[in-house]
């Protein structure tokens, strides 16, 4: 290797000094991007994962979202209580929800209670400032959580290009003029007669 090539691949005197210059004098003529949180509230996407807010009144206590939990962090407890029904023959019974907590000291955020709850009763809110001292008190109670169902923001509108949906494709398909009864037909009701091969000996 000659002189010349040596001194090419080092580059000139003070090129590097020059090169950090130029990012320096490029960046400080760029918009900063710092937010200046909590001074100014950042701005976040309206989905995102903040806190888990109950709506208790959607809440039948089926407990799909404890059993899902990875993080076994929905401790409910509830009664059955007796309703009387008009005109029926004995009363019904219903899960009265006594306790829906939710530990965020434990919470992964994962999303799968909300994702599972089969009556929406569980929303995503975006608050996040519920940061404690003690690590106890991030144990949410039902009370604690319907209190964030007043920051969950509206769902998203639908999307105009999308397809409609299927409880309103077949409300259509069944009220046009012309379209088949959704009742089976009479021959299908008749029950067969019981048979050898059926198994039933009459007594
Ligand atoms: S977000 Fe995930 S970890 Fe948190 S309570 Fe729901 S299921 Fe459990
Ligand atoms: S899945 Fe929904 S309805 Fe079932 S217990 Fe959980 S919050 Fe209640």
């Amino acid at each position: 290797m000659n002189a010349m090539t040596e001194r090419s691949e080092r580059g000139f005197p003070g090129e590097g000094l020059a090169k950090g210059l130029a990012v320096t004098f490029k960046t400080m003529t760029r918009r900063a991007t710092t937010q200046q949180y909590p001074d100014v509230a950042p701005e976040l996407p309206p989905r995102s994962r903040g806190v888990i807010a109950l709506l208790a009144e959607n809440c039948t206590v089926c407990m799909l979202c404890a059993r899902e939990c990875p993080d076994w962090c929905i401790y409910i407890d509830s009664h059955k209580e007796e309703v009387a029904v008009p005109g029926a023959a004995r009363p019904r019974q219903r899960n009265v929800l006594d306790r829906f907590d939710i530990d965020f000291s434990l919470c992964m955020y994962c999303g799968i209670c909300v994702e599972v709850c089969p009556f929406d009763a569980l929303y995503w809110s975006p608050e996040f400032e519920y940061a404690e001292y003690d690590i106890r008190d991030l144990l949410h109670d039902k009370e604690h959580l319907g209190e964030w169902m007043a920051t969950v923001p509206p769902p998203p509108a639908h999307d105009r290009n999308g397809e409609p949906a299927k409880e309103e494709t077949t409300a259509a398909r069944k009220a046009a003029p012309g379209a088949p009864s959704a009742a089976r037909p009479a021959a299908a009701r008749v029950r067969p007669e019981p048979g050898p091969a059926a198994g039933g000996e009459a007594s």
